[in-house]
């Protein structure tokens, strides 16, 4: 089973909406129900300086390592720290580790990342290394591929995501989330801005007006799929309504569409903030159920 988790996804950030114990949390309750054993996982290991420089700045980079508060890490809403930046890093390994078992396999999910709102030279939001940026340019260097489209499905725009591959004809970005919210918005090369309280069917729509077209005119070698567990009706930062039941049937579309026309899909889990962690959970670890049921030849 190609699933990427690390015992290292955690770190201290003080009281804060951003759950970071969900991904051990997601890790278990797979471990636990899903009969995946423990030695199934892939551990990643860091991003090196190398793969993380086809991104992001020297001068930004140099920030982090020094756990520096500057005008390039200030728009972080989280704290900074050794921990902290690590936890980044390793994500993005993470997610380039994702890509790579992708291509093998057709399919992988990471037990973490999409950490969307990051740019080459600053921070944002909870965000301070784009991993699905970072794993789609190692790829392009190392795996072979030229083009990638990254879907992205959060409650929020993939801000910086789309601004890291604005003007790139070699990576589409799609970005369906909240209009009236946080982050002041980027271009895409598609946008869906949606009203609040917006359901499952409507959502759907979307989706289906709009995945199918690219897959079939971008022609992407790798989909980068970032699985926002925050669209749910009861997210403590969004006023999207989609259900649990709505937020599987997302991700089996998108993973249906990849499967039929053979393009390999890595999944991260973004972002997740529901009143009850739980719920949070519950929503990734469907992801991770979709996943399996759409893509291993023995649950079909
Ligand atoms: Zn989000």
């Amino acid at each position: 089973m190609p699933f990427i988790y690390s015992p290292r996804y955690y770190a201290d950030i003080g009281i804060h909406v951003f759950p970071v114990i969900k991904y051990q949390k997601v890790y278990e309750k797979l471990t636990r129900e899903a009969s995946i054993s423990e030695t199934e996982f892939l551990i990643p290991g860091p991003a090196t300086d190398e793969e993380l420089l086809l991104v992001h700045t020297p001068e930004y980079l140099e920030d982090l390592k020094n756990c520096a508060w500057t005008p390039r890490t200030f728009a972080s809403e989280l704290p900074i720290s050794n921990e902290i930046v690590e936890l980044f890093v390793l994500s993005a390994g993470g997610t380039i580790l994702a890509c790579q078992k992708a291509l093998q396999a057709g399919w992988a999910v990471h037990l973490c990342g999409g950490f969307h709102h990051a740019f080459a030279d600053k921070a944002e939001g909870f965000c301070y290394i784009n991993d699905l940026a970072v794993g789609v340019r190692v790829l392009q260097k190392d795996g072979g591929i030229q083009k990638a489209a990254v879907i992205d499905c959060d409650l929020h725009q993939g801000n910086g995501t789309a601004v890291i591959f604005q003007d790139d004809k070699s990576v589409f970005t799609f970005s369906i989330h909240q209009q009236e919210l946080y982050p002041i918005k980027e271009r895409s090369d598609l946008d869906i801005h949606l009203p609040i309280g917006v359901t499952d069917d409507v959502y759907m729509r979307h989706l289906e007006e709009n995945i199918p077209r690219i897959l079939d005119e971008f022609k992407p070698e790798l989909v980068l799929y970032q699985a926002g567990g925050d669209p749910y009706e009861q997210d403590q930062l969004g006023s999207l309504a989609l259900s649990i039941e709505g937020l599987k049937a997302r991700d089996t579309f998108i993973f249906h569409g990849c499967k039929k026309r053979d393009i390999p899909i890595a999944v991260t889990l973004g972002g997740g903030y529901a009143i009850d962690t739980d719920d949070t959970v519950q929503i990734h670890v469907n992801t991770c159920r979709a996943a399996m049921e759409v893509f291993s030849l023995t649950s079909e």
